[in-house]
């Protein structure tokens, strides 16, 4: 069996990449495996930017083949915020609640009809020679106006899909993996690891 480094400490997004790549013959190894990997700094501009810095970092660290990924969510009324900047929206030390209550405060006042959103995700597929290849997602969804739901984790409580009439935190992790922006990139990762 192969390995394969997946380069985040997020507990919730391993768990998720974990799930998607069972019987696909890769084994998946955490940051949690590298103590001593070095610590990367987000400053891209985009997902893509992020994601193969992340990537390249630890691949470079490892010697392995590393995944990266970046997400965030990109809410139409502002302008595309949080984007890059959704883990750390309401300050460095900020917690998924801390975000959450600034996106609602952002959001209030804002009509039904003008709370689009999506969850985006960029996946960065490092090899060992450092070369990078990048594969995207998108889910569409809607900014509630209060939160609803105790799984999942970020934003998840305060977005709507509206073809289940549920918000991302209410679905099972199995059915939020098959629909998720991070579910659609990791399975055009999957296509090019069976390519
Ligand atoms: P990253 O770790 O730099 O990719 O930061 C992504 C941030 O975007 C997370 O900390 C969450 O706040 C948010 N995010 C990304 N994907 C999801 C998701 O599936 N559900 C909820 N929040 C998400």
């Amino acid at each position: 069996m192969s390995d394969l480094v997946v380069a985040t400490g997020n507990k919730g997004k391993l768990r998720e990449i974990t799930r998607l790549l069972e019987g696909s013959g890769y084994r998946v190894l955490g940051l949690d495996a590298f103590p001593d990997a070095p610590e990367i700094v987000e400053d891209g501009d985009t997902f893509a930017a992020n994601a193969c810095k992340k990537a390249t970092v630890i691949a470079n660290h490892t010697g392995l083949l590393t995944l990266a990924d970046d997400s965030g969510l990109v809410v139409e009324a502002l302008d595309g915020e949080p984007g890059v900047h959704s883990a750390r929206y309401a300050g460095a030390e900020a917690t998924d609640a801390d975000n959450n209550q600034k996106l609602l405060a952002e959001m209030r006042g804002v009509p039904p009809e003008k709370r689009q959103a999506a969850f985006r995700c960029v996946m960065a597929l490092v090899d060992p020679d450092g070369n990078c290849q990048t594969f995207d997602g998108e889910l569409k969804g809607v900014i509630l106006e209060q939160p609803q739901g105790e799984g999942g984790f970020g934003y998840d409580p305060l977005f709507l899909l509206r073809e289940y009439g549920q918000s991302l935190a209410e679905l099972p992790l199995d059915l939020k993996n098959r629909v998720s922006h991070r579910g659609q990139a990791l399975k055009k990762v999957i296509t090019a690891l069976e390519g």
